[in-house]
């Protein structure tokens, strides 16, 4: 029985190798919708974002728009999973006006620096529509010769697209500063710090550490007495 050459790429790889070739020469190619028609149907999704935050959502909103109908897929069991996170007393240091979605203003009722909860709401009814993978957190990428392949929680996906939305600041850093470790207090970061209320009594003994939006907010909440306990660090920036 003999055994059939499979050595003719197929069209989705044709495609990609055209697609690479021409942006290697600074060629412009025309990608047609039956291009990136034979890509898609090779894959699971035509473009999938990882993260439902406001970026994440606003790359969604985007790419509904040019046509696409991009799967979200979030670690979370929610969208806006950073700002329902983070401290109550929290609000938008931006103002409204400019602080809103592509596509959706927020409303007015929320005020000028609307409240965190506010905001989660806002952000809850933009990703209305949008389809969603909540509680899969995306463990690893790895390219392909047509696309992504990608490692959630719950089984494998396959992308010809893949927009990473993880935001910048999901992980905490606490410097070495020198005396920290003869510190006797508590040592928390900003990303730690709920309420107020938590702190009572305990002033005296809390070192909050943090930098940028978190630490600001949190200092006018601690009295401002105490605020000798709260050191903002001075980062330096990504790109320096
Ligand atoms: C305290 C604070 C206040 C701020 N206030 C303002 C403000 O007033 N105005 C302003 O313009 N900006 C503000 N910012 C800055 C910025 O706008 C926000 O941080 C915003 O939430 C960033 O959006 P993002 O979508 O990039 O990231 P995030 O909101 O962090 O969203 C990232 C999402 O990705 C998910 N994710 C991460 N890793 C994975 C994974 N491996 N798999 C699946 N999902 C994953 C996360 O769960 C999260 O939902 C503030 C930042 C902070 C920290």
């Amino acid at each position: 029985m003999e055994s059939s050459s499979t050595s003719e790429p197929s069209a989705a790889a044709q495609n990609v190798a055209r697609v690479r070739a021409s942006a290697a020469s600074k060629e412009t190619v025309l990608i047609t919708p039956a291009m990136t028609g034979t890509i898609a149907r090779t894959m699971d999704e035509h473009v999938v974002i990882v993260g439902a935050g406001p970026a994440g959502l606003a790359a969604a909103w985007a790419i509904r728009r040019a046509g696409h109908d991009p799967l979200v897929v979030e670690q979370a069991d929610a969208v806006a999973a950073s700002w329902r996170d983070r401290h109550y007393h929290l609000r938008l240091n931006t103002h409204r006006a400019f602080s809103h979605q592509p596509g959706a203003r927020i409303p007015r009722r929320c005020g000028p620096y609307p409240a965190r909860d506010d905001y989660v709401a806002y952000l809850q009814e933009y990703s209305a529509g949008m389809r969603l993978r909540l509680s899969a957190r995306v463990h690893r990428i790895d390219r392909t010769d047509e696309g992504w392949v990608l490692a959630p929680d719950r089984g494998g996906l396959t992308a010809a697209h893949v927009v990473i939305a993880t935001g910048s600041d999901a992980e905490p850093v606490l410097p070495d500063w020198p005396g920290l470790d003869s510190f006797g207090g508590t040592v928390i970061h900003a990303g730690q710090f709920r309420n107020v209320a938590e702190m009572a009594g305990q002033e005296h003994n809390r070192r909050i550490a943090g930098r940028a939006a978190g630490m600001t907010q949190v200092m006018h909440r601690v009295p401002a007495a105490r605020q000798d306990k709260a050191t903002r660090g001075r980062a330096r920036p990504a790109w320096r």
